[in-house]
């Protein structure tokens, strides 16, 4: 299979490299928002965060944490933003899952135009809600 990720994974080297064990990997994104902008990636490929398998999230989940905080740290963050891309539309562009780990810093301007949406009468916050509800199984 042609994914730049798994290629990484089976390397011996990588100049970012953080972390490995068998189930999780971590390592320097190639083109950072910021400096010390990281991944964190599951050895086997899944496509996206759809397919994580429930039993990978525990190990997984502390693994990211733990790799956030050291981050911060490092980068002398004053905080970070986590973040999981899922689908072409939500501009995931490497089809095998991860999350980004991007430290940010007061007025950093790093994610400067979001186009913040409104309910109101027409469009209701509780439409939305018992759409998501019927669909939660
Ligand atoms: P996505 O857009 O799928 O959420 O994020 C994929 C990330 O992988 C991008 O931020 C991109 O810069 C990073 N990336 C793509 N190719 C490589 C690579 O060869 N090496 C590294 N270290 N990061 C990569
Ligand atoms: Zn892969």
């Amino acid at each position: 299979m042609d994914c730049i990720f798994c290629s990484i994974i089976n390397k011996d080297e990588h100049e970012g490299m953080i972390f490995r064990d068998d189930k999780i990997v971590s390592f320097l994104d190639i083109r950072p928002l910021s400096y010390g902008h990281t991944l964190v990636v599951p050895v086997a490929h899944y496509t996206d965060f759809r397919e994580m398998p429930a039993d990978l999230m525990a190990d997984y989940f502390a693994q990211l944490q733990k790799i956030a905080l050291a981050v911060e740290r490092a980068t002398e963050a004053h905080g970070f933003n986590i973040i999981c891309n899922t689908g072409i539309a939500a501009s995931q562009s490497v089809f095998h899952l991860h999350y980004h780990i991007i430290p940010r810093y007061h007025d950093d301007e790093v994610f400067k135009r979001l186009n913040f949406k409104k309910y109101d009468h027409s469009i209701t916050m509780h439409s939305y809600a018992e759409k998501i509800k019927k669909q939660l199984f």
